[in-house]
């Protein structure tokens, strides 16, 4: 193999100052301008760093010791912060995470996209008031240790399981009743699912939480069909944590890391427990998508809909829509709103939860956003604002294309991806819009993710 070029070497030891964040946290130094990657180091620190591997064009590097420290840095406050990988910025403040998820979406747009930043308006991070406890799906795996049972998170980079209280991130209630099903479990002699051999019985514990409702679903994913003391086990349950209000089991008989199967059955209780984001009620089965912090959502609704501008006399569509989460919340202030979602069980979910509402002036259709948009643009069928919310890989070419033929007033782009959000305004922006604010809004704290909403406007003479 030939020799990489590069001006540090393997095991040697180095002062540098750090000058940025990746997208994944990891502090960024250079040396002769070649990069070098430190998790857990941070912009404007000065450090002895390791080097601990070389790539083409850049190397990583292990924190040593930090001569001068960052002044966003701060203790983190999980005992497991280290083992777990699940947060990758608690030793950061949370004002500093809010700066960086900013800053990385500004350098992302005019990086990739060639977005003009003094025209392009990108606006601090919303984030939470209180950015704890904030996730409302636990979902948890089950193995044993020394006879007993242990439920909590695989340690980073492998696939042990270590056992876990408490989550700062998680709803305390949803931690509670994992660990309380995880000691009942154990007192019945139950056993848990292994791996390696493809034996036992439990394999995860899922708890979902309504943040406005109150009401606990409690999911039991099994490798086979029965239930050992069930009747017992089900009665303990409940009684101690009154609010749950569905118990269900999912069947998962295969050698996978996929969490369910595909058989589901309600145990005690209801098939649904609901949820509000907003004035939207939604139900939750233990198997449809819903966004894990609805306090954010809101947030993030509450903008695409300020971006949307509508009047009630609109027809917008609503591309990647899943349950019809934001469909819905715009269906109260247009004229009519038309939903496209590849999953047909979503669909389903975002039919129901618009008889649910009320709502009669929301379509969904199940298919490809860049199949079906394409068929109704041929078909005479323009809207007045579409919104996007695609998945990481951002939107398709074939939908883009037709936003621009079909052109929108306005489009409304919400993104959980910067890099192809830039790629993709890029393309837009070349087609006749004009990109007038980027909102990034902090839907999952103490994590690198960033989710944003962007603006766009059709420029006059297009
Ligand atoms: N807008 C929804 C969900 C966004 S997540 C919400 O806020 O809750 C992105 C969604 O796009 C997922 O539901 C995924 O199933 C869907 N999806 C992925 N590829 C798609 C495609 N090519 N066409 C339509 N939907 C797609």
């Amino acid at each position: 193999m030939p020799k990489i070029q590069a001006p540090v070497m393997k095991n040697e030891y180095y002062d540098v100052t750090f000058e940025d964040l990746t997208h994944e946290g990891a502090g960024v130094a250079k040396i002769e301008g070649f990069p070098i990657f430190v998790e857990n180091a941070l912009p404007d620190e000065k450090a002895k760093i390791k080097v601990i591997g070389i790539k083409k064009g850049f190397a990583f590097g292990k924190l040593i010791e930090i001569y001068e420290e960052s002044k966003n840095r701060i203790e983190a406050p999980c005992p497991i912060y280290s083992q777990c990988g699940g947060c990758q910025l608690q030793h950061v403040s949370y004002e500093g995470q809010l700066d960086f998820k900013r800053k990385q979406v500004e350098q992302v747009l005019a990086r990739i996209g060639k977005l003009d930043l003094t025209k392009v308006k990108v606006h601090q991070t919303l984030g939470m008031k209180d950015p704890w406890n904030y996730r409302n799906k636990a979902q948890v795996p089950v193995g044993e240790r020394e006879g007993g049972l242990v439920a909590g998170f695989y340690q980073k980079r492998s696939h042990d399981i270590i056992d876990m209280e408490r989550c700062l991130i998680q709803q305390a209630e949803n931690d509670e009743i994992v660990q309380y099903v995880k000691t009942i479990c154990e007192e019945y002699g139950i056993r848990a699912y292994n791996e390696e051999k493809h034996k036992g019985w439990l394999r995860h514990i899922m708890v979902r939480y309504g943040l406005v409702t109150k009401e606990l679903m409690v999911v039991f994913v099994t490798k086979t069909a029965d239930f050992p003391h069930k009747n017992e086990i089900l009665s303990k349950i409940t009684e101690q944590f009154p609010q749950i209000k569905s118990v269900v089991q999912n069947i998962n008989n295969k050698r996978t890391n996929v969490i369910f199967g595909d058989d589901t059955k309600v145990l005690w209780g209801e098939e649904y427990i609901y949820d509000k984001i907003g004035d939207i009620k939604f139900a939750i089965s233990a198997r449809s998508f819903y966004q894990v912090n609805p306090e954010q959502t809101n947030v993030l609704y509450d903008k695409a809909l300020e971006y949307a501008k509508l009047t009630g006399e609109e027809s917008v569509i609503d591309a990647y829509c899943g349950i019809g989460t934001i469909s819905l919340f715009l269906a109260q202030k247009a004229k009519k709103v038309f939903g496209v979602e590849i999953v047909p069980e979503a669909i389903e979910d975002a039919k129901r939860n618009a008889e649910l509402n009320g709502i009669e002036n929301a379509e969904f259709a199940v298919g490809e956003a860049e199949v079906v948009i394409p068929e109704w643009y041929k078909q005479g069928n323009t809207a007045d604002v579409i919104v996007v919310d695609p998945p990481r890989k951002g939107c398709d070419e074939a939908l883009l294309k037709t936003i621009l033929d079909m052109k929108p007033k306005r489009v409304v782009y919400v993104s959980c991806n910067p890099g192809t959000l830039a790629r993709d305004l890029q393309l837009l922006e070349q087609g006749g819009y004009e990109t007038v604010e980027v909102q990034p809004v902090d839907m999952f704290p103490h994590t690198t993710h960033v989710e944003c909403v962007a603006q766009l406007i059709l420029k006059e003479g297009n």
